[in-house]
């Protein structure tokens, strides 16, 4: 499917905005050049912490993002991987862009796969100092204790649209407040079909599965979350 049918279908959903979740120079190349030409997508761009462990030479992913940071709309996936190797590095080019991301006050979209606490401890560590308004942990696999220190915190938490079959995402919606809630589709992760494409009207369900655990009406349940989205991102 092309970027203009997916949108196309995605606007006939309802659905308003898509943030386009750059993860290295080619993604956020797609970012920046998409984002251009539709209004309806917003542009992350970033360097995800498999590109930081597994790419030779990132400083033009690097550079990329710098020369071009008028038009970053998000931070996106920035942070650690713990199934991945070089940690070292990768916790330099994490902080390299939660700084970037501070100086241009955007939202940043954070990746903490199997190394939730040390991620929460870095975060942490700058919220000593900083006003982080604007963190999104996104498809947060930490465990109660870690997810209550990220509700604290006032972190967002983003749940994948695979909400209705995972029992670790419904707790996670059960504990947060409605107002640090955001959907994302982890595209093209985390289907709700399992070995389906994930598309992003895929958080329309998530809504409504939302909705059912928060005991909302879905109509209240979609304004509150695009409420949300507003304050952090528009
Ligand atoms: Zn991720």
């Amino acid at each position: 499917m092309s970027t203009e049918e997916l949108l196309d279908a995605s606007f006939k959903k309802g659905m308003k905005y898509i943030v386009s979740a750059g993860i290295d120079l080619k993604s956020n190349t797609y970012s920046l050049n998409s984002s251009k030409k539709n209004q309806m997508i917003l542009c992350g761009m970033g360097i995800h912490p498999e590109t930081a462990s597994e790419k030779p030479n990132i400083q033009e992913d690097i550079d990329f993002i710098k020369e071009n940071s008028n038009f970053i709309k998000a931070m996106s996936e920035i942070g650690l991987d713990g199934t991945k190797p070089n940690m070292n590095s990768q916790e330099k080019v994490f902080k390299e862009m939660i700084e970037l991301a501070l100086k241009l006050d955007v939202p940043m979209i954070i990746h903490t796969r199997k190394v939730e606490s040390k991620v929460l401890e870095i975060l942490e560590e700058y919220l000593k100092t900083n006003n982080l308004r604007k963190i999104i942990l996104h498809c947060f696999s930490g465990k109660k204790a870690l997810i209550q220190r990220a509700i604290q915190n006032k972190f967002y938490l983003s749940i994948p649209a695979n909400l209705k079959r995972s029992e670790h995402f419904k707790m996670i919606v059960g504990m947060c407040p409605e107002r640090q809630l955001l959907t994302e589709t982890d595209s093209p992760f985390l289907s709700p079909i399992p070995n389906e494409p994930n598309y992003p009207w895929n958080v329309i369900e998530t809504v409504e599965e939302i909705a059912k655990i928060k005991s909302l009406i879905v109509d209240e349940c979609k304004n509150l979350l695009y409420l949300n989205f507003s304050r952090i991102f528009l």
